[in-house]
């Protein structure tokens, strides 16, 4: 089961990834996650990507890419995974492909949520990339670089769209349904 979950910021894709691939049994690869460990831990990428992720943008294609495809290539992923956050740009979705050749991603799960709620969950949640400022750059970057992510993926005919409103535990049966009935 190779699995993208993919919705504007905000929408639970990180919680939902999370328990999604308990339940299957595979990893959740969430680039936003890496690129957090990395700022904590104050390593060479971590310098690199800090202040990018505080201002709202997209780390560079480049640096993101080398990093998902170092982690999609260990053992623990082969049976299937879980992505989250990544690909978000037209060239990721070409070098996720290229990683993955003819066996590529199964099902994209798209989270709907209202904008307005959204808003409301990041600025609750407190992260440190979650201020009023940088929570609407993130969506104007979102809307211009991701959003025609979803056309591509239509196209293929893998996408899923999930309510992503409502409880944590009825959102999860959702997508598990979801991903039962695709
Ligand atoms: P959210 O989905 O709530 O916006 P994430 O944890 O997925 O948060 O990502 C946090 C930040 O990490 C992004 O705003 C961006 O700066 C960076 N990031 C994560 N994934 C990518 C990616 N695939 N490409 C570029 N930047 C990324």
């Amino acid at each position: 089961m190779r699995l993208l979950f993919i919705g504007p910021p905000g929408a639970g894709k990180g919680t939902q990834a999370d328990l999604v691939a308990e339940r299957l049994g595979i990893p959740h690869i969430s680039t936003g996650e890496m690129f957090r460990d990395n700022v904590a831990r104050g390593t060479e990428l971590g310098r690199q990507v800090e202040a990018i992720m505080a201002a709202g943008e997209y780390v560079p294609d480049e640096i993101t890419c080398a990093m998902l495809g170092e982690r999609v290539r260990e053992g623990d992923a082969s049976e299937g995974f879980v992505l989250d956050g990544f690909p978000r740009t037209i060239a990721q979705v070409a070098a996720l492909d290229e990683l993955l050749g003819d066996e590529g991603l199964d099902t994209v799960v798209v989270f709907e949520v209202d904008e307005e709620e959204l808003i409301e969950r990041m600025l609750a949640r407190g992260r440190a990339d979650d201020t009023e400022d940088t929570i609407r750059n993130r969506f104007a970057v979102y809307r211009e670089q991701t959003q025609p992510l979803l056309d591509v993926f239509d196209e293929r005919g893998i996408t899923v769209p999930v309510d992503g409103t409502g409880e944590i535990e009825e959102i999860t049966d959702r997508v598990v349904s979801a991903l039962g009935a695709s």
